[in-house]
């Protein structure tokens, strides 16, 4: 491949997730970054040490004609605004996930992306997830059969860190934050219409914003997707269950271990009934070693965020078709607004969504 003239951009706010931007970026040629913008100090001085430039206000970063892309990785309540004025100023945008406060907020930066035509994309990082990917790989494959049902769980014990996170004016709270790349991946893996949205949350330590919650997505053919956040779970529960007609499968963690087990024949031989705590049972006997099933390691999957900075790339100079498009991150959020009704609500709530939005 030839040599591709970099982009240049600049990172508006320089805390966790615009630092380990600069990393990714520092990896790829295609990409320069310029300067960052931060209001607290400690940063500004964090990015002279790495010889960034520190611009002292946002309208240094738009007036500067050598930034090609703005980076937000801001707290989600200033994402539309910085947003809306990098596009009005010439800039391409990559965002961070949450894309916005709510689904209006996406809209008008839709409408403003239209109108300047720019580029902006949201950094669903997490659809390039190992876990993730092998899970959708079982799927797309059939391995286990026709997969109907999965729970994704996150599990911490530490709370939510004490920062804009427990503020909902902020945009705080771990539906917005993990619930943002969950939901977007349950979308993609099961692409039909969602039909019943219901959610719960925790409040163990935060009576703001919820440090906990459990949201179930029915889909129009019965399938099921949970999807689990805690942050007082010192014991974690596996990333992954999931089922299938034929087989069950099992991940533990981040670091790939787990299993598949698969069922191995048309014709099952009868149970033999068990003896189970107080009781006795022929429904839930376990399978003896019958040759029946047999198990496989999770399937691996080669797969690298980089994916996400070059398909950002080539987008903007018009020879790709963004991969992480803003109709899937719009309805990712208005489904995320159902899912607080429904914890507020106490009840399942339908989700109507427009047809071209399946
Ligand atoms: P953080 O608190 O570590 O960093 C945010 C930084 O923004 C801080 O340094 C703060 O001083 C600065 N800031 C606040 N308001 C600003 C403004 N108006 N202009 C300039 N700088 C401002 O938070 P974080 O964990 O880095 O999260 C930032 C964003 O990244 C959030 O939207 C979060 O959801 C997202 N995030 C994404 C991932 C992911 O994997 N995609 C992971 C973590 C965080």
């Amino acid at each position: 491949m030839t040599a591709r003239t970099p982009l240049t951009v600049a990172v508006v706010g320089f805390g966790g997730m615009g630092g380990h931007h600069v990393d990714h970026l520092d990896e790829l040629s295609y990409f320069e970054v310029k300067g960052i913008r931060d209001i607290r100090e400690s940063q500004e001085l964090l990015a002279k040490k790495k010889d960034l430039h520190v611009y002292p206000d946002l309208q240094a970063v738009l007036d500067d004609r050598d930034v090609d892309v703005v980076l937000i990785a801001t707290p989600n309540d200033s994402h539309r605004d910085i947003a809306v004025q990098a596009m009005r100023h010439g800039k391409h945008v990559i965002c961070e996930k949450p894309v916005a406060m709510n689904a209006a907020e996406m809209e008008e930066i839709m409408q403003v992306e239209q109108e300047t035509g720019q580029v902006f994309v949201v950094n669903q990082n997490r659809r390039w997830d190992e876990d993730y990917l092998s899970v959708k790989k079982l799927r797309d494959e059939e391995t286990i059969g026709e997969v109907f049902h999965t729970e994704c769980r996150i599990h911490g014990s530490r709370g939510i860190p004490g920062d804009w996170r427990q503020k909902k004016a902020q945009g705080g709270g771990m539906l917005l934050d993990w619930g943002v790349h969950l939901v977007d991946r349950q979308l993609l893996m099961f692409p039909e219409r969602v039909t019943d949205v219901n959610c719960t949350f925790q409040h163990i330590r935060n009576a703001e914003v919820d440090d906990g919650f459990r949201l179930t997505l029915t889909f129009e053919s019965g399938k099921t997707s949970y999807m689990e956040v805690g942050t007082f779970n010192y014991v974690a529960l596996p990333l992954w269950y999931v089922n299938g007609t034929k087989g069950s499968a099992v991940i533990h963690s981040w670091d790939m271990d787990g299993k598949v087990t698969r069922l191995e024949t048309d014709r099952e031989p009868d149970a033999r009934p068990i003896k189970a705590g107080a009781g006795l049972t022929k429904t839930m006997a376990p399978r003896f070693d019958d040759g029946t099933v047999k198990d496989l390691p999770v399937p691996r999957v080669d797969a690298s965020i980089h994916e996400f900075y070059d398909n950002v790339y080539e987008t903007i100079h018009g020879r790709s078709e963004i991969i992480v498009k803003n109709d899937e991150v719009l309805r990712v959020m208005r489904l995320l607004e159902k899912a607080f009704e429904s914890a507020e609500t106490l009840q399942t709530v339908k989700f109507e969504a427009p047809v071209n939005a399946i």
